[in-house]
């Protein structure tokens, strides 16, 4: 046996030197030739990705197609790391406030989204179901910003409880499971106290993670531009940004008020959050053209916004296309701003060993109305589109069948190897979908 073993070894070895190509597929998916937009890595050009056992394993101008199990021709998109939304209301079936969170896997995949953060849905009491019944089961991958209110966000008077926002626990549950809870919220508090967001403030600094604050009712007791230059931490994150709720805008000049700019130069980071009532073009305008920018694009979706004037985060992303933003700025802001608020360095880059979570765009041109929420309009010409989502070194998600071979053609070898590279189902060959015969049991096809 021994011989025989090293006559098929020397075999072996003999078809690699004379045909390498043969033995050569070191990378499961290469997209190829498209352009990459990485702004961590400064790449806004057209380059190849490789990828293997689901992280990036190689970056560059020119990777060979016969290195790959499969390759995708991306001549004309964008490809761009797959996309964060730092504020999302993800919990599904949450006790007490049905209809209103969206199952992640839900919108995200078909809009370039591989990573969203809930912002708040749990609170220390509650996270430990939000996890079992969502984060555990979604393919998204779910982080989570721990509402400062122990119960969560479940409405009415239980946000207004002082009682239970406690930065103990909430900085302990943070602590357990640091691998997915990447931030603190605080929202839709109404009073005139300090305590929630000193609170917020108090477990983010415990447990080493910012707080994203949306400001809930205006009260002149607590004004923003104490929350922004004293209240908050350098890489604490103020979300609804262009709501024009709480004073963002000076009633003057209508550019940023003094908060704002003194908050931005502290160090606070500014986020869209969109949603159904957090952004008005009155607003948005100005301050854009005074350079008060986002940090981060982000939807605010939700089951009671995903259908306003925010339709989900490349329509957001749009909105900022067209304020004038250039792409790469706009990509950067859905990508590695993003991952970096949260502090997770390993997301939203193209980096080699870095998770395979990528997003493949192209633009469609024309005219289109981008409405803010008061159905006030600016018109764009640019319109974001994704056409494919890859999570985890897999394709999940492939608008235009981009990778799919001919109804009628022989399967490609890289498809006989399609496990490798997409989470769809194999094609069936030959023997392996058996004619039925009379008397077999019915067969329960895949779905
Ligand atoms: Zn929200």
């Amino acid at each position: 046996m021994a011989i025989r073993f090293r006559t098929i070894s020397a075999f072996v070895l003999g078809m690699c030197a004379v045909s390498p190509s043969l033995f050569a597929q070191d990378y499961d998916l290469l997209l190829k030739g498209g352009h990459v937009i990485d702004a961590k890595n400064n790449i806004d050009g057209v380059m190849d990705v490789a990828i293997k056992d689901g992280v990036i394993a190689k970056v560059a101008t020119d990777i060979p197609i016969a290195s790959a199990v499969k390759v995708i021709s991306l001549t004309g998109e964008y490809v761009t790391p797959g996309l964060i939304d730092i504020h999302t209301h993800s919990w599904v079936d949450q006790p007490g406030m049905l209809e209103h969170g969206v199952f992640p896997d839900d919108f995200t995949f078909r809009n370039g989204i591989t990573t969203v953060v809930d912002a708040g849905s749990s609170g220390w009491r509650t996270f430990s179901e939000f996890k079992a019944h969502i984060i555990d089961h979604a393919k998204t991958r779910v982080l989570a910003m721990l509402n400062i209110v122990g119960a969560g966000m479940i409405g009415g008077a239980a946000e207004q409880n002082l009682s239970d926002m406690q930065a103990e626990p909430t900085a302990a549950m943070a602590l357990k499971y640091p691998e997915i809870i990447v931030g603190i919220k605080s929202a839709h508090f109404n009073g005139p106290e300090w305590l929630p967001y000193e609170q917020s403030v108090k477990a983010g600094t415990a447990a080493h993670i910012p707080v994203m604050i949306d400001y809930g009712a205006r009260r002149i007791e607590r004004p923003l531009s104490e929350l922004l230059e004293r209240v908050l931490r350098p890489g604490d994150i103020y979300t609804h940004m262009y709501s024009g709720h709480r004073g963002e805008q000076d009633s003057q000049t209508g550019g940023p008020g003094k908060g704002m700019k003194e908050g931005r130069a502290r160090g606070v980071i500014f986020d869209v959050g969109n949603g159904s009532g957090s952004f008005s073009w009155a607003v948005a305008v100005p301050l854009v053209k005074a350079g008060f920018l986002p940090d981060s694009i982000s939807t605010d979706i939700h089951v009671h916004s995903m259908n306003t004037d925010m339709k989900d985060l490349l329509n957001v992303g749009d909105k900022f296309l067209a304020l004038g933003l250039p792409l790469k700025d706009v990509i950067a802001d859905m990508t590695w701003h993003p991952a970096r608020e949260i502090q997770r360095p390993l997301l939203g880059n193209l980096s080699v060993g870095s998770p395979a979570d990528v997003a493949v765009l192209s633009i469609q041109h024309g005219s289109f109305g981008l409405q803010d929420m008061y159905n006030t309009v600016l018109v764009g010409h640019d319109r974001m589109v994704c056409d494919l989502t890859v999570r985890n070194g897999k394709v999940v998600y492939d608008l235009n069948g981009l990778t799919g071979e001919p109804w009628d053609a022989p399967p490609s070898a890289g498809n006989r190897q399609s496990r490798r590279w997409t989470t769809m189902n194999e094609r069936g060959f030959g023997t392996a979908r058996p004619t039925p015969q009379a008397g077999d049991k019915p067969t329960q096809p895949q779905h």
